[in-house]
């Protein structure tokens, strides 16, 4: 079976060096050495002030919101994972639905106003498939209306936006280290701002609100990572540019093999340089795409419908009527992605897409 993604194994001999270790010292969590140092080298890698290893994604985006203060509404996008949204009602907040923009997928900032109300207090956008969402106008909306942003970055690993990391803008930025992302840590998230009072606060929620052995300054919850997962995402670190590399590859041979087909993908801008984690194409109906997974899963091969459903249908959240995101929900799919992926198996998926869409 050819799954939409594989996750990235060092040699086993690079992550057992750094067991070892873990053995000699008999520190297996709360702040280790190997959780400290994956925290310096992210920070190098990516030229970060300051970031914070998480346990996941979704804690990142949960700790994110209380670190803000945030209450009442959240504008954010309809288009994403489902722990965006969830993280907002897990908060105790209410998501206001946005409609996304057809071209780069991410929430459209011209329907941004029309959704602000006396309640609304922060805008959390994802940057879809790693393509940045429109920071610039963003950030004028929350300056003239006084919101907070929060980025999801679950996607966003190695982008970056006009030369700098996408994971610097907005308020903070979260993103998931979770075995199916681009760059992972088995489990594991972080959360990174530029304001190091914010990070403080933030350190203090990870560790239960402690802010000294006896003391807490806050309610907190439990977002520490591991040593053995931290020794995950040390060994991956040494091998991201060819992982980065890899993945544009693949890209660009899907692009070449599927450029008669018309289909859709995502607009970049020219200031963006992207990951290119994931290969996303658009339809021209529900119907084919149906019709293409389909005929790839009678050959073993697994696409995902990313991201389906459209978060504003879900049972616990107020409906909104979202029809750009409903409608490319319905008909995008990922191709299969992954580090070790061979040219023929690349051909071979392009080949299936191509002979369903002509039946
Ligand atoms: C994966 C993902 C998350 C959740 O991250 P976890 O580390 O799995 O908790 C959140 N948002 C988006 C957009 C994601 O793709």
């Amino acid at each position: 079976m050819i799954y939409v993604t594989k996750p990235f194994l060092p040699p086993i001999g690079e992550y057992e060096k750094y067991i070892e270790g873990i053995w000699d010292r008999v520190w297996l969590t709360n702040n280790g050495p190997l959780v400290n140092e994956l925290e310096i080298k992210l920070k190098e890698y990516l030229s970060l002030d300051h970031l914070l290893f998480l346990t996941n994604g979704t804690i990142a985006l949960q700790i994110a919101i209380k670190a803000l203060g945030i209450r009442g509404e959240i504008i954010t996008t309809p288009f994403s994972y489902v722990a965006t949204t969830s993280s907002i009602v897990w908060e105790g907040c209410e998501p206001v639905f946005v409609d996304i923009d057809p071209h780069t997928l991410n929430i459209d900032p011209k329907k941004i106003e029309a959704a602000i109300t006396e309640k609304t207090s922060a805008i959390l956008a994802t940057h879809v498939f790693g393509n940045p969402c429109d920071i610039e106008a963003i950030e004028i909306i929350a300056q003239k209306h006084g919101l907070k942003v929060i980025y999801d970055g679950a996607h966003a690993f190695g982008t970056t936006y006009k030369g700098r990391s996408v994971f610097e803008f907005g308020d903070i930025c979260t993103t998931s280290f979770h075995a199916t992302k681009v760059f992972h840590s088995i489990e594991g998230g972080a959360v990174v701002t530029k304001d190091a009072s914010l990070l403080k606060e933030m350190s203090f929620l990870r560790n239960f609100g402690h802010n000294g052995p006896e003391t807490f300054s806050t309610v907190g919850i439990n977002g520490k990572n591991s040593e053995f997962h931290a020794a995950m995402g040390l060994c991956n670190l040494k091998y991201i540019t060819e992982i980065l590399a890899k993945r544009k590859l693949i890209w660009d041979t899907y692009t070449k093999r599927l450029s008669h087909a018309r289909l859709g993908s995502i607009q970049i801008d020219t200031d963006v340089v992207i990951n290119y984690s994931y290969y996303p194409v658009i339809f021209e109906s529900e119907e084919v795409l149906l019709k293409v997974i389909k005929e790839l899963e009678g050959h073993k091969i697994s696409p995902r419908r990313y991201f389906y459903p459209c978060l504003s249908t879900l049972n616990y959240v107020k409906h909104y009527d979202t029809p750009i995101s409903s409608d490319i929900a319905s008909r995008i799919l990922c191709l299969p992605s992954f580090h070790d992926m061979s040219e023929e198996v690349i051909d071979m998926v392009a080949r299936i897409v191509l002979r369903a869409i002509n039946n």
